[in-house]
């Protein structure tokens, strides 16, 4: 199911199914100045083919590999729509990542990148590096406009899972520089429209590094990954175990720890 929503100068594409919405999962793509930002997930590919058929975008632009974002980029590539994605993206997707049974479950299954799309360059819209999240991950900053399209860097502020792979120094980082552009706007890929982003990347950011500091002591005194989440970040909730431990408190604890020495 898609929803569309115009906000300002931008529409909001809302995107789940009734498994998605089952476990409380919906994802947005965004469309603006003719451009699509990112292209949903497998499970929704009818509707988006369907979208694409009517609004013409003149390129796409990828944030991350993730199927919620990059999950239908074959139908893309099929149409031969310019494409604009990081090297590190690509790559991610060239065979597409082999997500957990839970992923699968609410996503679809991805199609590996076989095609390539002509490269599509916009004068006003950047995509900038902000890894984290993921290695490869971006956000679009529409500079003219004080808008900042800001896939899964945000969330929320205290989010106490993390997925294998993530790095919550690098992503308290990328957060402030984020905050440093100083939009006016900012959209989520989850929960859309964020009032008062500046203050609330700023916010997410302390939150991380208070975890990762208060982490890193527990490190230091050498508890153990399991002590270490239950004392700071809680039991496991539901989606710990539905996951199979893969977006879980435990995997936030071994981020901070894989990472230590990295800077920041
Ligand atoms: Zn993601």
């Amino acid at each position: 199911m898609i929803q569309l929503e115009t906000v300002g100068h931008v529409v909001r594409i809302a995107m789940s199914t009734r498994w998605s919405r089952a476990f409380g999962y919906s994802v947005s793509a965004y469309l603006t100045r003719g451009v699509l930002i990112d292209t949903g997930f497998p499970d929704v590919r009818a509707d988006l083919t369907a979208l694409l058929e009517r609004v013409k975008p003149s390129g796409v632009i990828l944030t991350h590999h993730h199927e919620d974002h990059a999950g239908n980029l074959d139908s893309v590539v099929r149409k031969k729509l310019p494409l604009s994605a990081s090297p590190l993206t690509l790559a991610a997707l060239q065979p597409a990542e082999r997500a957990g049974m839970y992923r699968r479950i609410v996503w679809g299954t991805m199609q590996s990148l076989r095609q390539v799309s002509p490269v599509f360059e916009h004068d006003t819209m950047t995509l900038i590096h902000t890894p984290g999240h993921s290695a490869d991950h971006h956000v679009v900053w529409d500079a003219d406009r004080e808008t900042l399209f800001a896939a899964d860097l945000f969330l929320g502020v205290k989010v106490r899972v993390a997925r294998p792979g993530e790095d919550p120094r690098a992503l308290a980082r990328s957060l402030r520089a984020a905050a440093a552009l100083q939009p006016r706007t900012m959209f989520d890929a989850h929960r859309g429209l964020v009032e008062n982003p500046v203050s609330a990347l700023n916010a997410k950011a302390d939150w991380l590094d208070g975890m990762v500091a208060a982490i890193d002591s527990k490190i230091a005194a050498g508890q153990s990954d399991a002590a270490i989440t239950r004392e700071v970040l809680g039991k496991e909730d539901y989606v710990g175990y539905f996951s199979g431990g893969d977006l879980s408190k435990r995997n936030f604890v071994r981020a901070v720890r894989a990472t230590i020495g990295s800077g920041g």
